[in-house]
């Protein structure tokens, strides 16, 4: 899950925090911020961008046009995530921690808990119960008309992401590095892009920029852009 930086309140031309009468006109500010991505499934969206309360917002009210509160989601993982209230300590957030380190990607798309919280049960069933609260962990099934693909759209990019880096051994040139960013941006599933070139610094540096709102600070420059603990995060 990438982790991302939603920023500070909009502001409009006074420098005056902007008031959302309803919160579905902060999905232009948010995909300003952080792209036209789900924040759980990474899903690339042209259409249907939902305006995601992490807290939803039928039990905190108060929070339904805070700013703080906004993400951008499927409809798959909203309505998967539902209604339910959530005590935000209880799972980890792509806006407040450092989702890619406590998520690990496979072949085939798969999503689990990451070997790298072995250390700490606790912070791994953090990390499974996000997985369960969103449906990442949704089982494969063989059915063409199932309206939840994002499994089947996981494991394409991972497909398509595999068939890149080949590309890439035979005509390593910065003009296939840049296509390759063009392809990823456009299909989106950043953490599947970053899984397959973990071992091409340059190419993980070009995913967390080219990516809106990234978190740079979530990854360390000098180590190939491994993933580091978030400041202010819970991982
Ligand atoms: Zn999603």
């Amino acid at each position: 899950m990438r982790p991302v930086i939603r920023g500070n309140h909009p502001t409009d031309g006074q420098g005056n925090d902007i008031v959302f009468n309803h919160y579905s006109k902060s999905r232009g500010p948010l995909i300003g911020r952080i792209g036209e991505y789900c924040s759980y499934c990474e899903m690339h969206l042209d259409s249907s961008l939902a305006v995601e309360h992490v807290k939803p917002k039928k039990h905190n009210p108060e929070e339904e046009l805070h700013w703080d509160n906004f993400l951008l989601s499927c409809t798959n993982c909203n309505s998967t995530k539902g209604q339910e209230d959530v005590d935000l300590n209880e799972y980890l957030w792509p806006d407040t921690d450092n989702t890619f380190y406590a998520l690990q990607y496979e072949e085939g798309g798969l999503v689990s808990p990451s070997d790298r919280l072995n250390g700490n049960p606790a912070l791994k069933q953090k990390a499974q119960d996000t997985i369960t609260l969103t449906g990442l962990d949704k089982q494969p099934v063989n059915a063409p008309a199932a309206s939840d693909r994002r499994w089947i759209n996981r494991r394409e990019a991972w497909d398509i992401a595999v068939e890149s880096k080949s590309d890439l051994v035979n005509n390593d040139t910065p003009e296939m590095r840049r296509q390759i960013i063009r392809s990823a941006t456009a299909r989106g599933y950043w953490s599947i892009w970053m899984t397959v070139f973990e071992d091409d610094a340059d190419m993980r540096r070009r995913l967390i920029e080219g990516f809106p709102g990234t978190c740079n600070a979530c990854f360390d420059a000098n180590n190939g852009y491994a993933p580091v603990s978030r400041e202010g995060g819970q991982c």
